[in-house]
């Protein structure tokens, strides 16, 4: 269980990149950073609007002079300080990721990523290699794989508590984009190929079902799929406001995932199902407390986090205790938590610290950045068969 003792020595000095007052995730990325005391928000770029940043970076707290105009400015200030930041995290538009990434790497900066991390997998190497060389970090903020729950799935499967894996079904879908008015900032961006890269529902919102998939199954790898895609409000194609795409894995089993945003109604966002050769799993967002776990042949079971019954693995990562509420807050501290640790090792050169630890780092942002490719590959080739490479 997560208590909130420290697990690494100091606080890290933390600044942020977008996530302003306005801005949809940066409360997300402050409620995981600073529920530990591992890391202290100490600089920001915070916003577009310099006197907006500057105003909402005071009232959290920060400096004056370390509220920063532009990420330019935020790496220079910062670099001529002995408390200058050591970690930042980027929580601006898509089309900004890599540049930013990349300065601060340059700097020597340790980075935590908004997903999609970036428009295409010859970045993701570019950089990979770049915060290898200099021996940083790279966290990518997959911000619902930090539920207890889902770590118990991946225990169940690891444990072959399901059998041998034959159906993966995901989804996340919302109808908030079921209009045409796309004239809000957050989705002028989003439904534009220059600033939201090659996807709209994909890379926003189905990077987190791959990813959380990958996570419960990471014995299973995509060996081909087929990816539909369109535009139900014209406007914003080439990009797509619905998708299915369909997976068929190395082991035989075989995906279906679809992703929308005009699902007119909908507030159930993610679900997953596991189907195994004796027993299924199945997981939503919606009620992250609870997991249910069907045994052929046998009556339905809910479980519930923070049971004893649970596995090590679900029980690590549990804050709240069971009978009360575990929520994407908690799941996002633990990410958050685990990305400060492998920051912390990275800087001790603790190698075999960080051969074992497991969390969302640059080869999870490149594996979702494929999947992204290998989708709009499929759908431009008419939603054919294509070989995940
Ligand atoms: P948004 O448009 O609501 O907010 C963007 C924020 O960044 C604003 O505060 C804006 O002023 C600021 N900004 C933009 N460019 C900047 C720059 N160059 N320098 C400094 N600040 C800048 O966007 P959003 O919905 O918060 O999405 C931001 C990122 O987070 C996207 O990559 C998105 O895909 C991702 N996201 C992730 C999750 C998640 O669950 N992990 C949820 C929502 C969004």
């Amino acid at each position: 269980m997560i208590n909130g003792e420290r697990t690494i020595e100091r606080p890290l000095r933390w600044g942020m990149i977008g996530g302003g007052r306005t801005g949809q995730v940066g409360y997300k990325h402050r409620t995981g950073a600073l529920r530990d005391g591992t890391y202290q928000l100490i600089a920001g770029a915070f916003d577009l609007d310099a006197e907006r940043g500057r105003d909402f970076g005071t009232k959290l707290g920060v400096a004056d002079d370390r509220c920063y105009a532009t990420y330019q400015d935020l790496i220079a200030g910062e670099a001529g300080r002995e408390d200058g930041v050591e970690v930042v995290s980027i929580a601006t538009p898509n089309f900004t990721h890599f540049e930013i990434t990349k300065a601060c790497l340059e700097a020597g900066l340790h980075v935590i990523c908004e997903k999609p991390l970036f428009f295409t997998v010859a970045e993701c190497d570019e950089v990979a290699a770049l915060a290898a060389s200099k021996g940083l970090i790279v966290g990518v903020t997959y911000g619902f794989t930090g539920h207890p729950l889902v770590h118990q799935m991946a225990a169940m499967v690891a444990k072959g508590m399901l059998g041998e894996i034959r159906i993966v079904d995901m989804a996340y879908t919302h109808g908030f984009n079921s209009g045409d008015d796309d004239s809000a900032d957050a989705v002028k961006w989003r439904t534009n190929p220059k600033t939201a890269g090659p996807t709209f529902v994909l890379g926003d919102i189905g990077t987190h079902l791959y990813y959380l998939s990958e996570v419960v199954l990471p014995h299973l790898k995509v060996a081909k799929l087929l990816c539909d895609r369109t535009a139900f409000i014209p406007s914003r194609a080439p990009l797509e406001d619905h998708a299915t795409v369909l997976m068929h894995y190395d082991n035989g089993a075989r995906g279906r995932l679809w992703v929308s945003s005009v699902d007119a109604g909908n507030m159930g966002s993610q679900r997953y199902r596991f189907v195994g050769s004796k027993a299924s799993v199945a997981w939503s967002d919606t009620h992250p407390d609870q997991l249910v776990y069907q045994v052929q042949g046998e009556p339905e079971r809910i479980l519930h986090h923070g049971m004893p019954y649970l596995e090590d693995e679900s029980l690590a990562c549990d804050r709240m205790g069971a009978l009360h509420t575990e929520g994407l807050g908690d799941s996002w501290a633990n990410i958050y938590l685990w990305i400060a640790e492998a920051i912390d090792a990275a800087e001790r050169d603790d190698e075999a610290f960080l051969k074992n630890h497991h969390y969302p780092g640059i080869a999870a942002g490149t594996e979702g950045v494929r999947w992204l490719e290998t989708c709009v590959r499929s759908a431009d080739a008419g939603s054919a068969w294509v070989d995940f490479e």
